[in-house]
């Protein structure tokens, strides 16, 4: 298959050269400098898309995509489908999905989960939005790209898992992490808080797969003085979608709104840019009760 890739970062480049290693012809687009083994750059969206059967675009967010799609989806043939794998509103993913499908265009909303580790060694989780018929076009380069692909429903279902997946890793990161915190106050051993709750009731992923205590559980990001892994400013950005989607569709979703509030105080007015997002447990440990 003729591939455009457009958007070449920490996601898109190790699933675009993926993608080249599989033996599909990859061309590629990306506002930055980079280079990708197998993929050849071209100087605009609009040249990676022309001619191919699948433009797929990974791209920092909504407005960025929609700019790029107003550029690319003009310069598509009739029946290529268009999949974009950013994690972006599901407002976005509808329009973009809407003016595709006036063009005479496939189109898929395809956000992951599985971060950089799972985009480099092809084991992505893929949640997908859109007719059957892009569905199929697209799912043989999911299993490229990952291990699982999930076709959750018509335009803008791929995008609604994702929010709804990642409110609750931000949900079940903050309980994991003062629940530490309050351990080691009430003089609890952190390896056995994690042997007992990793085999309880408490259990979660952030737990047991990504536990935010060092030295305790597998290797994760804790261990690497909280290098990311997955930061806590795209944390803060997969919360304010939950919220924004359940502002517009009237949900209730109070402990979303909190881990939210948490994340941006973080970020924004505490030491969390550019950490990983279990840095909340640092976090936790140098405060007291408010
Ligand atoms: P990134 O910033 O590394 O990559 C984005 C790339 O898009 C950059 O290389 C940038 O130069 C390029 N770009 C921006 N505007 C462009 C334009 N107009 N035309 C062409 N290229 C443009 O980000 P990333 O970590 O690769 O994330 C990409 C998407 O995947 C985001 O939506 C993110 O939320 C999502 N995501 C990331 C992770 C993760 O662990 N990093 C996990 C799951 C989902």
């Amino acid at each position: 298959m003729k591939i455009g890739f457009i958007g070449l970062g920490n996601m898109g480049g190790p699933m675009a050269a993926n993608l080249a290693k599989a033996g599909h012809d990859v061309v590629g687009f990306d506002m930055a400098d980079v280079a990708i083994e197998g993929v050849a750059l071209v100087g605009s969206g609009a040249e990676a898309a022309k001619n191919a059967d699948v433009v797929i675009t990974m791209l920092p967010n909504g407005q960025i995509l929609r700019a790029v799609a107003n550029e690319v989806i003009p310069a598509m043939n009739t029946g290529a489908a268009l999949v974009d794998c950013s994690t972006v509103d599901v407002e976005s993913a509808k329009a973009v999905a809407q003016q595709a499908e006036d063009a005479g265009l496939l189109s898929v909303d395809a956000p992951v989960s599985g971060g950089i580790g799972g985009a480099a060694g092809g084991t992505l989780t893929f949640m997908a939005g859109g007719s059957a018929e892009a569905f199929a076009k697209a799912e043989p380069l999911f299993d490229i790209m990952g291990q699982k692909a999930v076709h959750c429903g018509a335009a803008g279902a791929g995008q609604s898992a994702k929010i709804c997946n990642n409110m609750i890793l931000g949900v079940t990161m903050i309980a994991t992490c003062e629940a530490f915190a309050l351990a080691d106050k009430l003089g609890l051993d952190r390896q056995k808080m994690f042997d007992v709750v990793s085999t309880s009731s408490g259990y979660s992923w952030t737990m047991n797969a990504y536990c935010p205590a060092p030295g305790v559980g597998p290797q994760s990001p804790a261990d690497n003085d909280y290098q990311p892994g997955f930061a806590s400013e795209l944390m803060l950005k997969d919360l304010r979608l939950s919220q924004q989607a359940a502002e517009s569709a009237n949900a209730d979703t109070p402990m979303g709104e909190i881990a939210s509030k948490l994340y941006a105080q973080f970020v924004e007015n505490e030491d969390g840019l550019g950490k990983d997002f279990s840095a909340m447990l640092p976090r936790f440990e140098k405060r007291g009760r408010p």
